[in-house]
Order: C-alpha cells, then structure tokens, then sequence
C-alpha cells in the first residue's frame, strides 16, 4: 500500500565535470528552488576531477556564508554515475534528487519532484517534454527505453534523465551495491516499490559541451544493458543451438535425397561438409554460451548486490513481547538495509 509520507529534508545530488561555465547559475537557480519548497535541504556538488576551475568555484560556494553547499571532490574522472554514487554516500535528506550540472534539466521543477515522491513514490523518474539532443541521440535511447521496459518490468518511459528522486532505503540499496559500472535509475527500480513519471522541461545544453563522446555513449549503453540482464550472454547458446540444429536437418535433408534419388546426392560434393560444418561451429558456440552462463552467475555474485530487499517489516503486538528480549538468528540488518528510517 501506498502511503503519503512527508519529507523533511532534500538533499539535491549534482555531478560535476568542467562545468565551470553553468557552475554558479546552476548554484543560484538550485538554491532558489530548493529554499522555496520550505524543507531542510543541501546541495551535493561533485567535482568528478574537473580540469577547469570547477573544484575551486565548489570550494568557494561551499565555504560561503549561510552556504547549503556539500562539497565533495573527487582526485580524478570516474564517470557521472560513480560521482552520484560518491555523493549518495554523504547525503543526509529522507529524498535524494539527482541532477545534471548542465542546466538541460531546469532546477526549478525540483519542487515538483518533492511533491510527486510525497504521495508515496520511492522512485520518481522524468519524462523529457521537448528533449533537446540530437536525432542521433533521440532515437538509440528510444529503442534503448523500450528494452529497458520489457526486461525490468517497470513502467518507466525515459531513463535518460538524469532529473530524478529517490527515497533514503532505495539510495541506501544502491549503496550495498559492490559493481563498478552501474546505471542508476535503474539500479533504482530494482529496490523501488512504488514508482512514477512526471513531465519535465528540457533544455539544449546552454554552455560548455556534452561529456558524452560516442565511445562513452557506446560504453554507457553496455552499463545500462548489463546492469539490468546476462541475457545476451543466454543468447550465444540460443544461436549456437539454433545452428546445430540446423546442420543436423540440412544432413538429414540430404541422406533422405541420396535414398530416394541415388548416388549422386549427398556425400560427395560441398553439401554434406556445409551440414558438418554447422554441426561444429554451432557447437562451439554452445560451449561459449556455456561459459557465458557461469561467467553471468560470477558476475551477478561479484557485484553482490543485496539478494532481496527487505522495506518493512510488521510484526503483531503478542510477537513483539514474545520477541523482546531475544537475539535473532542472524544479524537482521545484512539484508536489512533500510526500514524506512
Ligand atoms: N559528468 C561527470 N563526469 C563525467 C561526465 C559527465 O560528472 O565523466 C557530469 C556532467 O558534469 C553533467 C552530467 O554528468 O553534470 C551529464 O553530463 P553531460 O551533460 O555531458 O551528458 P549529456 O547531457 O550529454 O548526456
Ligand atoms: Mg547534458
């Protein structure tokens, strides 16, 4: 069941790389938005190894008078999720809002986000109303959010806003998450209960450029695609199946056109080798699958992510004095990571 719950305290998440030139209107608009919604806030500023002035404005904003600036700074780039993730570690609010330093997602609709997650929502995502990117990026992500949607099960439309809002226990999840590439909004989903979509503006970046070169967006996809599923890896012994199998048909095909029509049919000539060959080489290709299916379960058990995820739990009046008093098998809080608190 969903629940209204109140929030007290935003802390607002903003990774930082060369940003220099967005930095203090990001700064001011930011702290105008927040300081309107009448909650306890902070701001976590990132600085993910800039090599312009960044670091030093962040300092600067940080030591200011009255300032609600957390600043964090990083020795060198790892990469905009890893620098959310190094934020989320030092966030104090009941709601945690992301953000890009750009500019592309307007401060100002924060207190919208705040409102969405008051009705109940553990996650709240955003949906880019008049997204401001290239044909080439519009498009890829397009089919990229479908998948995602089929394969997570969560109806979210967009992930790639970075606008979004979760609650403590979902960031707290994240954080009990031991892999290096991750993609958070949907690492998110996972530990979510209750999620949402609101509309969002979008703008062009209006200074400096984006940190995305195709490498990275290329590099960024993979992140996105094996943070959620080992499926491809499946796929390589679905193909290698499907081709065996093939081999072994076609070979039948012509053993059963060598009975009816005679000897020219069938053993000599490329025919028969082709049918051998796709026997083979489809072989091989379960054995890799093979090996991807154990390298998926090694994988899964590296990033030791928490195996479930436990939000609440009630336990009835009688039980609790039953209880009182005595250890439980196991230290709950393992895979605890949460209860709401
Ligand atoms: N960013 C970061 N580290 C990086 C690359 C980007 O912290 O290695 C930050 C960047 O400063 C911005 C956000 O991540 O706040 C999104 O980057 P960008 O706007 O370049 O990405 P795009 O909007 O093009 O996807
Ligand atoms: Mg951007």
């Amino acid at each position: 069941m969903k629940h209204n719950q109140h929030i007290e305290f935003v802390s607002i998440v903003i990774p930082v790389y060369n940003e220099e030139a967005c930095l203090n209107e990001l700064i001011q608009r930011t702290t105008a938005a927040a300081s309107h919604m009448g909650k306890k806030y902070e701001i976590v500023l990132i600085d993910d190894g800039s090599r312009d002035s960044s670091a030093e404005i962040i300092e600067a904003a940080a030591n200011s008078a009255h300032s609600h600036i957390v600043g964090i700074i990083l020795n060198r780039n790892y990469g905009q999720h890893n620098a959310i993730m190094a934020g989320f570690e030092h966030v104090r609010g009941d709601l945690i809002i992301t953000l890009d330093a750009d500019l592309q997602n307007p401060p100002e609709e924060i207190p919208n986000l705040v409102a969405k997650a008051e009705e109940g929502y553990d996650a709240v995502g955003t949906i880019r109303r008049h997204r401001q990117d290239s044909v080439l990026r519009r498009y890829p992500s397009k089919i990229i959010n479908k998948i995602v949607k089929r394969s997570t099960g969560v109806e979210m439309n967009d992930y790639g806003c970075m606008l979004r809002a979760y609650r403590r226990h979902v960031v707290k999840a994240m954080l009990a998450c031991h892999e290096r590439s991750t993609f958070i909004p949907i690492l998110a989903n996972g530990f979510a209960r209750h999620t949402a979509e609101i509309d969002v503006e979008h703008h062009e970046r209006s200074q400096g450029e984006s940190k995305y070169g195709f490498m990275n967006l290329i590099n960024l996809m993979f992140d996105l695609l094996t943070s959620m599923t080992t499926a491809p890896l499946r796929l390589l012994s679905l193909i290698g199946g499907g081709m065996a199998s093939l081999g072994v048909v076609f070979g039948l095909f012509l053993l059963v056109l060598r009975l009816i029509y005679g000897a020219q049919w069938g053993v000599d000539g490329i025919f028969p080798l082709f049918s051998i060959l796709f026997i083979f080489v489809g072989a091989q290709f379960i054995g890799l699958g093979l090996l991807g299916e154990y390298i998926g379960r090694i994988y899964s058990d590296v990033r030791a992510r928490p195996r479930y995820y436990v939000q609440d739990i009630l336990i009835g009046e009688a039980s609790k004095q039953a209880r009182d008093n005595i250890q439980a098998v196991s230290p709950v809080e393992l895979n605890t990571m949460s209860l709401t608190k």
